[in-house]
């Protein structure tokens, strides 16, 4: 889609595809205080080009485990958790998967229905038998996922978007995920959290890992893929971190060792960049204040086009309720459109989309709000 709207030669072209934040001139941007930090690596004469270790940076992954899980989480404090730097989420996600592969007595995964498309091809791969869980049909589906969670095989495993679902925007309330946890203890289900959008989603890192923090209180073991992608901008710097609860220190211990020889013929260490700069501003307090404050812009922006895109469709008498672009949250939103809606916008419009009617609200800006909004509104009339 990237390389359509990159060719595309219309003036009025829109980009909703994205899976970056675009700035409020649809431009793509770098973190100040990332810059700052790059600025200051850039003069030390300390760094090397060495080999970091086979699961990565040890001090970025310690920061990492603190900020999901909280530094009073029970299990940190206990060594029951055990982590390794990751190529992005991505990274995380599969390395979870092969750990799953290589260890685990059931090789079962639950996704939502939908889900990020990366997931089917990433657990195919690692011949996972995949089924799939209801999660949206016209809004979130609870019931649906309930019901399919009861039938779900005992010591399986399933895959939950930490926040800000991908590609629906949608996520369970606080009362609905304790349902969904109850149902994984009794059933002995392992989650495994896909969490590509923390603190993005919400501007507030705590709170968007609240699901995982439940269920760490519980003692439920689980397995996390943190992506720094989104909320530090570092897309191309391929930084993530995947940490797995375990039950005690030992198997914490063992786990790591797997994680290691998973690793080792796969790309024998991770790349230094990325986690260097995360890891310099999670080790500094003025500096992740410095982060959370720009992760609240990009949040907050993200929500005021919510509002106007809501606005705008409203104002024009656009058919259909629109409610959902200001229910969801996140990066994305999931438009109430058909195939041929979507085609039309692309083929006469430019805007892009997903073929799947998933917005990249990012994408939306005052200066093209009206050419959207009047371009929905007339694709919808005919
Ligand atoms: N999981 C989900 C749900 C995502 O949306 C994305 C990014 N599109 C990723 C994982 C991958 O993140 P990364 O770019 O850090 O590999």
């Amino acid at each position: 889609m990237k390389a359509l709207y990159e060719a595309c030669e219309d003036k009025n072209k829109a980009d909703l595809s994205i899976g970056e934040y675009k700035d409020g001139e649809g431009k793509s941007m770098v973190l100040n205080v990332v810059r700052e930090v790059e600025t200051d690596i850039s003069e030390r004469d300390d760094l090397t080009k060495d080999y970091l270790p086979i699961a990565g940076d040890r001090e970025f992954c310690h920061y990492a485990e603190k900020l999901v899980f909280g530094s009073k989480c029970k299990a940190l404090n206990e060594n029951r958790i055990c982590s390794v730097q990751s190529i992005g989420g991505t990274g995380g996600v599969r390395l979870a998967a092969e750990l799953i592969k290589k260890c685990a007595p059931k090789k079962i995964i639950y996704i939502p229905d939908p889900t990020w498309v990366n997931h089917k091809s990433i657990f195919t791969r690692c011949s996972l038998e995949i089924r799939e869980y209801g999660y949206f049909k016209n809004g979130f589906d609870f019931l649906h996922l309930i019901k399919d969670l009861k039938a779900a095989e005992e010591g399986s495993f399933i895959l939950l978007h930490a926040c800000a679902h991908n590609p629906t925007g949608t996520d369970p309330m606080p009362d609905e995920w304790k349902q969904i946890f109850d149902i994984l203890q009794e059933k002995n289900i392992t989650p495994v959290f896909d969490s590509a959008y923390l603190g993005f989603a919400t501007g507030n890192y705590q709170k968007d890992a609240l699901a995982i923090r439940e269920a760490v209180s519980r003692g439920i073991p689980c397995l996390v893929a943190q992506s720094f992608s989104k909320n530090l901008g570092l897309y191309s710097d391929r930084v993530g971190c995947l940490s797995v609860v375990c039950d005690s220190e030992k198997e914490a211990e063992n786990v790591f060792s797997q994680l290691k020889a998973i690793i080792r013929p796969m790309y024998s260490n991770p790349p230094t960049h990325g986690s260097l700069i995360a890891g310099t501003i999670f080790a500094n307090p003025f500096l992740i204040r410095k982060w959370k404050s720009e992760m609240k812009g990009m949040s907050k922006r993200i929500k005021d086009m919510r509002q106007l895109l809501y606005r705008e469709l409203h104002r024009k008498k656009t058919k259909r309720s629109w409610d959902q672009v200001i229910q969801q949250i996140g990066m994305f939103s999931y438009l109430d459109l058909e195939k041929e809606h979507i085609e039309k916008l692309r083929n006469e419009y430019h805007i892009f989309m997903s073929p799947s009617g998933r917005a990249s609200i990012s994408g939306v800006n005052y200066g093209n709000i009206n050419y959207i909004v009047k371009s929905i509104h007339t694709v919808l009339r005919r």
